[in-house]
């Protein structure tokens, strides 16, 4: 889509945290200063997998930028492609495969949305997402085709979940976030199995619906991009009340067989380059908070990732 940037602005956890410098050496405290004392090759245990970086086409050094910090905190990137630039990023995925997994950008009602899901598959994609700004609720059957087609080819698709930017202000826009609810994506999760239903924003401010949809389906996932951790910076323990099944033998499966609850989350920054650290840290408090086990956090922040797209160390 075009101007991340004022996306970025109005989601507003950029603007509410600290933000670290790429060539910054200073404000490392927490795993990713481990992480940076060895090379990214030789500890894929703590490496970051982050579900939501949108590819900028408004950046030329964007590609070098990403490959510069998927180096320093031992990041490999899901990069959300627009058809655009499928190519570029087919090419540098091909190259830095450890660094970078490529998905498709794509516009649900596009008419020749089909063929573009095709041509990215046969590029090497590995997904789609982040799908949004639908003209229709997520379950409509219109976009059941794409769905199909993910379903055959096993693959990760990221949907924006909860309230939703806008981009003009001075003109009707035919956007709204009902139509992208967390509740709907129970329904693509059950009758297309094979996908993994990855929601962003955990459904903000939908949480609990998002929450309970993931608990009863093995294939459906949430990351906490967006606004909701500096929304919530001081009552991250609410948390606990909305992933709350930890422990409880709950009958479906688990990344790991992990048994806690928040194994449902991934790690997604849906920021700017420069800010990704900063979201890393707003994930370390959520868990400091809610009291995370060392293997859950690993879960969370990359493990849950790498084995669904089978990263290689
Ligand atoms: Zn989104």
């Amino acid at each position: 889509m075009p101007n991340r940037i004022s996306r970025r602005k109005f989601l507003g956890a950029a603007s509410t945290v600290a933000v670290s410098s790429l060539s910054s050496k200073t404000s490392a405290k927490s795993a990713l200063a481990t992480a940076r004392e060895q090379p990214p090759e030789s500890s894929p245990a703590d490496r970051i997998v982050d579900m939501h970086v949108h590819f900028d086409e408004a950046s030329p050094s964007f590609v070098s930028d990403l490959l510069k910090l998927c180096g320093s905190l031992n990041l490999t990137a899901c990069v959300l492609t627009p058809f655009s630039s499928r190519k570029i990023v087919a090419e540098t995925a091909r190259q830095h495969p450890s660094q970078i997994v490529p998905f498709g950008y794509v516009d649900l009602d596009a008419h020749d949305i089909v063929q573009q899901v095709e041509e990215f598959h046969a590029l090497g994609y590995r997904g789609l997402g982040e799908l949004e700004f639908v003209k229709k609720p997520f379950n409509d059957p219109s976009y059941f085709p794409v769905y199909e087609l993910a379903n055959r080819y096993a693959w990760i698709v990221l949907f924006h979940t909860g309230i939703v930017l806008r981009k003009k202000f001075d003109e009707p826009e035919d956007v709204a976030s009902g139509r992208m609810r967390p509740i709907h994506l129970e329904e693509i999760a059950r009758r297309f199995p094979k996908i993994t239903v990855l929601g962003a924003h955990c459904g903000n401010p939908e949480y609990e619906w998002a929450a309970e949809i993931a608990r009863w389906n093995p294939n459906v996932f949430f990351d906490l991009s967006g606004s909701s951790l500096t929304k919530m910076r001081e009552r991250l323990a609410d948390f606990r009340k909305i992933f709350w099944w930890s422990g409880s033998d709950w009958k479906t499966n688990t990344p790991d067989n992990d048994p806690s609850a928040y194994t449902k989350i991934v790690f997604g920054s849906d920021v700017q380059l420069s800010e990704i650290e900063s979201v890393v840290h707003q994930y370390e408090a959520m868990f400091d908070a809610c009291d995370l086990s060392p293997h859950t956090r690993k879960m969370i922040m990359g493990g849950t990732l790498a084995k669904m797209l089978k990263l290689q160390g």
